[in-house]
């Protein structure tokens, strides 16, 4: 059943699961859109075929680039920006607002090879908050800059400003309205492993509907939302900020593999369905290891999420896209 899940070609799947694992041969991707109260109830099927056809327009391009041999960190900012400049997502162009109605935008991005990083927080004018965050890993000592110091610097790379007003749409606007009422979260993030082996991770968000001004989550801190590391794996986290950043998961996925000897899916499953649901924490992640294991995990209704791949079973590239996921879980996944 599971095998044909992942082979039907199907243009997307009502019913998912909450946790999935992929075995890569050679380059991959995994890409994420966003968790938390994602139910089939709250989408048209309109909405569902434009959701999933925008998650395959990014894996295919990612793919592509990988396919070609392109280095994983300009993959990983490319999917991103693509993601950013999407209105349907949580991050740049239809970013969430915060209780005083402007955007601020939280992104950041590493290397598994070299671990180098680079991240930003509170933007209000630089379209896309991952190229930033790209260039603050390669041009400046520093791996964090936020608010107006981000911006400065980003005036001597090219980035491209825009008004505060460029980030909201009406969408968020009738959501801002509502805020109080809202649970659902989103934010997008890419982690992959190139042609030469490498793996790399990168998150972009507006953070969390109505959050305070000045509130940072776990996106832009390298660690709780992000992490690579070639001898561990490449983490992108979504949901809850708070919870991410206090039990540190990204990193945590890697800890729990490289110093308790966890395949990359037990560790993932371990934290999400074990350490987060003791918090009350929601939300999920998506990751994969230098041997090419992949798995997306998350403990909301839904997640946003896709990957492309050449199986190592079958040696037959997949795409595989999915939205919702499997209600009952809890019983199954024994933690
Ligand atoms: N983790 C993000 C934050 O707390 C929000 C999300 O993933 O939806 O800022």
């Amino acid at each position: 059943m599971r095998f044909l899940k992942l082979f039907i070609a199907l243009p997307f799947f009502v019913i998912g699961q909450n946790h999935e694992q992929f075995q890569f041969d050679g380059p991959a991707i995994l890409i994420h859109g966003g968790a938390g109260g994602i139910e089939r109830k709250y989408y048209t099927n309109e909405q569902i075929a434009t959701y999933d056809s925008s998650l395959r327009v990014v894996l295919n391009a990612g793919y592509t680039l990988l396919d070609e041999g392109c280095s994983g960190m300009d993959v990983v900012v490319h999917c991103l920006t693509l993601l950013e400049n999407n209105p349907l997502f949580n991050a740049g162009k239809g970013a969430v607002v915060t209780a005083e109605g402007t955007v601020e935008l939280d992104a950041s991005v590493m290397n598994g090879a070299t671990k180098k990083a680079g991240a930003v927080a509170g933007l209000k004018r630089i379209k896309n908050p991952a190229k930033l965050a790209r260039d603050i890993m390669e041009y400046t000592p520093h791996i964090l800059l936020i608010g107006d110091g981000a911006e400065s610097f980003a005036k001597t790379r090219e980035h491209e400003f825009v008004e505060n007003s460029y980030f909201l749409t009406a969408k968020r606007k009738g959501q801002y309205q509502r805020w109080k009422e809202m649970k659902k979260n989103g934010t997008v993030g890419v982690v992959l492993k190139d042609a030469h082996g490498d793996l790399y991770a990168g998150t972009s968000t507006g953070g969390m509907m109505g959050k305070q001004y000045g509130r940072v989550g776990d996106v832009p801190l390298i660690g709780a939302g992000t992490y690579a590391d070639n001898h561990g794996a490449a983490v992108s986290c979504t949901g809850h900020g708070e919870y991410f950043i206090r039990e540190n998961v990204a990193f945590q996925v890697n800890a729990r593999m490289q110093f308790e000897g966890l395949t990359l899916e037990q560790s993932a499953s371990r934290i999400i369905f074990g350490v987060l649901n003791e918090d009350a924490g929601n939300g999920g992640l998506i990751a994969i290891d230098a041997k090419g294991n992949a798995t997306w995990t998350f403990n909301s209704k839904g997640m946003f999420r896709g990957a492309k791949g050449k199986m190592k079973t079958s040696q037959k590239v997949m795409l595989h896209t999915d939205i919702f996921g499997d209600p009952t879980w809890p019983e199954n996944c024994g933690f």
